[in-house]
């Protein structure tokens, strides 16, 4: 074990509502706690333009002022709060041995994942050369750039349509392309995006090929059914087509799905017995924030009575 400084008893890795939650519930649990959220804490739902459905908040909150309210708090209750990630874990030996970005060492008495989601991307050689000059994965981030230009985005899911909501604030026109006849996107967003004129929805399409030379100039799309080829003239390409779990750091440590996500049961515990999981980085289904919340919460409340029972 390194020195006393660096040992406590619970480590929380990630930023967004599982990771604030458990942090709030060990803190105040009079438990040291030490929360890795990396640069940019906050999570997926920074990029969250309005939150209707937290409890709590009769006017939708914006995504980034909801997270800054939870580190607040978290931070108020007595975590500390590392602006660092986590590189490296050993959940070998206990107490369990934790490497953050910047090479300092860390051991816990128990560990709680939390690390969420990242965007997935198409896997187009285009896509990769072209992004941060014309493609991106966020809208909130880079949908100003596209002030009074059209703008295309690739998907039929919440996050694309809330994504295409957006932008009509800023780009001329947004095409919505998504490979099936129907969007997966909930009614309430499906209602909006009908009901917004800035909005074309292209169904049964894919993105071939993103076009340009020193940035993106348009997308070659292809129909599904009849093969036939489609060029768009835009030069801000957006990609919303879901995420995949945050889970490289724990290959061959923790058992995951095939998908990658941490196996986690009911109580949040891992394979790994004093390492607990919570949040969308286990959760394959629900991936909302109040489920988050609530996983973090359960977490929380498992890790410290597996403290407890170690002590005793
Ligand atoms: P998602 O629900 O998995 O939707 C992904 C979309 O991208 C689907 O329409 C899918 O098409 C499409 N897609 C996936 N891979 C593709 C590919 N290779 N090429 C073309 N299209 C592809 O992901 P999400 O929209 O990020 O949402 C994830 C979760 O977060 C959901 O549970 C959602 O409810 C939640 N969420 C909630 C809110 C909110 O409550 N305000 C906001 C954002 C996200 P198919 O439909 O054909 O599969």
């Amino acid at each position: 074990m390194t020195d006393q400084t660096s040992h406590f008893d619970i480590v929380i890795i990630g930023s967004g509502p599982a990771a604030f939650t458990a942090a709030i519930y060990t803190a105040r649990g009079g438990v040291p706690t030490a929360l890795f959220g990396g640069v940019a804490p906050g999570g997926q739902l920074l990029q969250t333009m309005e939150i209707e459905n937290f409890p709590g908040f009769p006017e939708p909150v914006a995504g980034a002022d909801l997270m800054q309210n939870m580190l607040k708090q978290a931070a108020r209750l007595g975590t500390r709060v590392f602006s660092e990630e986590i590189a490296a874990v050993d959940f070998t030996r206990h107490p369990f041995s934790l490497t953050a970005g910047g090479g300092g060492a860390y051991t816990a008495g128990a560990v709680i994942i939390a690390t969420g989601a990242q965007a997935r991307w198409l896997g187009l050689p285009s896509e990769r050369k072209f992004v941060g000059k014309g493609v991106s994965g966020c809208a909130t981030c880079d949908g100003f750039f596209f002030r009074g230009r059209p703008v295309c985005v690739v998907g039929g899911g919440d996050s694309a349509a809330e994504d295409a909501l957006f932008l009509t604030k800023f780009a001329s026109k947004v095409y919505m392309v998504h490979r099936r006849d129907e969007l997966r996107a909930i009614f309430r967003l499906r209602e909006k995006l009908k009901a917004n004129p800035k909005i074309e929805i292209i169904y049964g399409h894919v993105l071939e090929e993103i076009t340009g030379d020193a940035k993106v100039t348009g997308v070659n799309l292809r129909n599904v059914k009849t093969g036939e080829a489609r060029h768009i003239e835009v030069p801000g390409v957006f990609i919303a087509i879901g995420h995949d779990p945050a889970t490289q750091l724990f290959r061959d440590k923790l058992n995951l799905d095939d998908e990658g996500y941490i196996v986690a049961d009911c109580f949040t515990a891992t394979s790994v017995y004093g390492v607990f999981a919570a949040g969308d980085v286990m959760d394959p289904h629900y991936k909302q924030a109040v489920v988050a919340a609530g996983n973090g919460c359960k977490a929380a409340m498992e890790a410290l009575g597996y403290l407890e029972e170690i002590k005793a």
